[in-house]
């Protein structure tokens, strides 16, 4: 059993400070990215087989942020080396 308590879906207001804090940790903390291999492998093993991954814009139904395999941190979550899956499954 998972012991983890699943986070509220976040409505529009709070994706966009979610995002707007992940944005700063990163930038504060120097920009520091994930290599390539891994943010793939990240994605094709954890997100794109998650229930909270929705496929049409490619996002997390958890965190609200964009989770794809795109190297360009601020358009991809998992491409910022400073972000972990809110669910700890990465
Ligand atoms: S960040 Fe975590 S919760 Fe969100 S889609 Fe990826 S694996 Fe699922």
């Amino acid at each position: 059993m998972n012991d983890l308590i699943e986070p509220a879906k976040p409505g529009f207001t709070q994706k966009v400070i979610r995002y707007t804090r992940a944005l700063s940790r990163w930038i504060k903390a120097g920009r520091p990215v994930r290599g390539e291999s891994e943010i793939v492998m990240i994605f094709e093993s954890h997100c794109q087989r998650c229930e909270a991954f929705i496929e049409r814009n490619s996002s997390c139904n958890h965190c609200g942020c964009r989770v794809n395999t795109s190297h360009i941190a601020p358009l991809n979550k998992i491409a910022m080396a400073t972000e972990q899956c809110l669910l700890e499954k990465w």
